[in-house]
């Protein structure tokens, strides 16, 4: 059993093969819009249909094996959920970094009452790599 299969059952998810090709094309991007997405499963499994591809992502998102990560004029950007982090966005080339931030002020929030569902933030600018 490799770690995609485990991460799928802790999430009360069938292993299949292709959920399990879709989770290893998302490691290896970090950040990827669907389009890029279907362009690489197509290469592993030549006929899957993109409804098939989003019936899979849509399973996924629900169990919250997968986050979405929405940025500004951008397409939607999928990423398997790790722990809380932000979001730095590249104005240039469109990249998206990771970068550590502290939410514990976030908290607070509940303790006025708030419900707190999703989290997400989000710097735009410029990255090292465009400066
Ligand atoms: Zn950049
Ligand atoms: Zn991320």
């Amino acid at each position: 059993m490799n770690n995609f299969d485990m991460m799928l059952r802790e999430h009360n998810l069938k292993a299949t093969k292709q959920r399990i090709g879709i989770l290893s094309i998302m490691q290896d991007y970090g950040h990827i819009k669907i389009d890029d997405l279907y362009t690489q499963i197509k290469n592993l499994f030549p006929s899957i249909s993109l409804a098939t591809l989003y019936k899979n992502m849509h399973m996924m998102l629900e169990n919250k094996l997968l986050t979405e990560v929405s940025v500004k004029n951008s397409k939607t950007l999928y990423e398997i959920t790790k722990d809380s982090h932000a979001h730095m966005h590249c104005e240039n080339c469109g990249e998206v970094y990771d970068v550590d931030f502290d939410f514990s002020k976030v908290e607070d929030l509940e303790k006025d009452g708030f419900v707190l569902k999703d989290t997400q933030v989000i710097f735009s600018g410029i990255c090292k790599n465009c400066k």
